[in-house]
């Protein structure tokens, strides 16, 4: 964690940040978040409407026109995420930052019972888009003067747990992705790379985990912010390979 973070009002000015999983929960508040502190943001998601949503309520807020990039990260091939790369090429010329926020939860159930359909699924939107995703902006990437890809980690990511399945070995692999990147990129390049944990979170992913638990009793998406905030803005320049938490 990184204690009380307190981001200019504009932080993020001039910035093009991309943010998958911006139609909903953590990625949507990070969106327009980011908008707010005056962030270009390109919004990816799979619901087209959810987006438009995302879009409405940030140019209402006064904040920089977002673009929209519909995109099923379950379908997707190499071929989308070139498609994806160029569009963003075309329309803005580089990348400052990427948040990778999109996921899904797959089954709560044994290993003996994990459907491998299911299993592949988890994998393919976790850890497969992500590195397709990084992989070919990473030149977009490199023209930016100082770069900041986050990656969305999970506590079970970090130690296994029994019944998470799929979702536990997807965050593995997504630390795994981060250090791997990092490590290539140290003293080389001015992209940093680091993955965050967000902790317990009010949305529907973490109602899906825990369909017993009051919602009301969980933290906000809004409440996380600063380190997200932190992790994409300047102030973290030169931080690069580590693993941080945006609670306590
Ligand atoms: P949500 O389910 O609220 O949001 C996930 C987002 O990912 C949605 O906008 C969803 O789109 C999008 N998405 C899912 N599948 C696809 C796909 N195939 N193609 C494109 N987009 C897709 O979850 P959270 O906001 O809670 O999760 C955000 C990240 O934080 C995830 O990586 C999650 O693993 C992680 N996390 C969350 C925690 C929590 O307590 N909430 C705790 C630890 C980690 P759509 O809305 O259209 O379905």
């Amino acid at each position: 964690t990184i204690g009380n973070y307190t981001p200019a009002p504009d932080l993020l000015k001039n910035k093009i940040i991309l943010v998958t999983g911006a139609g909903d929960g953590i990625g949507r508040a990070a969106a327009k978040t980011f908008a707010a502190h005056g962030a270009t943001v390109i919004l990816l998601g799979r619901t087209t409407a959810k987006l438009e949503a995302v879009y409405d309520e940030i140019e209402e807020a006064g904040g920089p026109q977002p673009a929209i990039f519909p995109m099923d990260l379950n379908e997707a091939k190499i071929e989308n995420f070139e498609h994806f790369a160029e569009a963003v090429d075309q329309e803005f010329g580089r990348l400052d930052g990427i948040l990778h926020s999109a996921g899904v939860l797959g089954q709560r159930t044994p290993i003996l019972n994990y459907h491998y359909a299911t299993w592949e699924q988890v994998m393919r939107v976790n850890v497969n888009a992500a590195f397709g995703l990084t992989k070919t902006l990473l030149p977009l990437l490199e023209k930016s003067e100082a770069a900041s890809v986050v990656f969305t980690g999970s506590s079970v990511g970090l130690k296994g747990r029994a019944f998470w399945g799929a979702y536990a070995v997807s965050k593995f692999a997504t630390e795994g992705l981060m250090q791997v990147l990092a490590d290539e990129l140290d003293g080389v390049s001015n992209i940093r790379v680091n993955s965050l944990n967000p902790g317990a979170t009010r949305t529907n992913m973490r109602a899906a985990a825990y369909p017993a638990e009051d919602p009301r009793t969980v933290t906000r998406p809004e409440d996380i912010m600063p380190t997200y905030l932190y992790l994409m803005g300047d102030d973290s320049r030169g931080v690069s390979g580590k693993q941080f938490n945006a609670q306590g």
